[in-house]
């Protein structure tokens, strides 16, 4: 691409480094943004910069938080005896659409993936057995993705957490193998919840 201004390049080369946005689609947003008016092209800029700087993680769960202690973590409606293992942020805002759980959660970050180089020590799990150890948990629920990586995360957790006296679920698998939970619909991840088997059975 022949660009006529080096600004406008740099805009576009960084736009294109998102995923799934080509040079092409990354020009046409960049051109967009330029036709907006100055002050809504500078919300998005320090919408940005201001997630980056300012996002944290909860102390607690790990899921993304605006402050230490996540609302979820620190409402003390919830059952602190019940913990929902899931893979990311998007997986928490899933399961609380459906108002069917009112548990905690503990956000791994991510699966189980040799291909991808991800092993059980780049995701947050030693923090959810210290949780465990510390005994004052009755309940975790396996909510990852039934897909290979999910599963074998959750076998790896329970692996790890049989030793201790916790029970082990899995949400029942109205859910396809392979759906991600974010895909599917709230009524169907919130039954799977309500009716989630113990995770021995699981397999
Ligand atoms: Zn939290």
């Amino acid at each position: 691409m022949n660009f006529s201004s080096k600004l406008l390049e740099n805009a576009v080369n960084e736009v294109s480094q998102l995923p799934g946005i080509g040079k092409r689609t990354a020009l046409r947003l960049v051109l967009h943004l330029l036709k907006q008016p100055t002050t809504q092209t500078h919300q998005l800029s320090n919408a940005l910069t201001s997630l980056v700087d300012k996002i944290k993680l909860c102390k607690k769960c790990h899921n993304i938080s605006d402050v230490d202690v996540c609302e979820i973590c620190a409402n003390p409606s919830r059952n602190s005896e019940i913990i929902c293992v899931v893979e990311d942020v998007r997986d928490v805002m899933a399961i609380e659409n459906t108002s069917q759980f009112k548990g905690l959660y503990h956000v791994l970050g991510g699966k189980i993936s040799p291909i991808e180089g991800v092993g059980p020590h780049n995701l947050s799990i030693d923090s959810l057995i210290e949780k465990v150890k510390s005994g004052t948990i009755k309940e975790i629920i396996f909510a990852l993705s039934s897909t290979i990586e999910g599963d074998t995360t959750n076998f790896y957790i329970f692996k790890q957490l049989e030793k201790f006296k916790v029970n082990t679920s899995t949400i029942a698998r109205g859910i396809a193998v392979g759906d991600e939970l974010e895909y599917a619909d709230e009524i169907t991840l919130g039954r799977s919840i309500i009716n989630r088997i113990p995770f021995e059975k699981s397999f």
